[in-house]
């Protein structure tokens, strides 16, 4: 496998929320030009990743999951 595409996967998470550093978003866009694989692959979970972001705005949480959320706050 290409190292590139590994580094690809490494980061693609940070990538798609905007949390990777300038220098590695950079990197990854180099990659993803000459890469269809990873191109592909990024935009499936761009796609993921948009639904799961609606998802959660549009589904409230249940009581139960955010009382665990907000104890877990509560003792750190
Ligand atoms: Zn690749």
């Amino acid at each position: 496998m290409d190292p590139e595409c590994i580094f690809v996967l490494d980061h693609y998470n940070d990538y798609i929320s905007g949390e990777l550093h300038p220098d590695k978003i950079e990197r990854v866009e180099k990659h993803l030009k000459l890469c269809p694989n990873c191109e592909n692959f990024l935009s499936k979970a761009f796609q993921i990743h948009g639904r799961t972001i609606d998802l959660l705005k549009r589904v409230p949480a249940p009581k139960t999951l955010k009382k665990s959320i907000s104890d877990l706050f509560d003792s750190a």
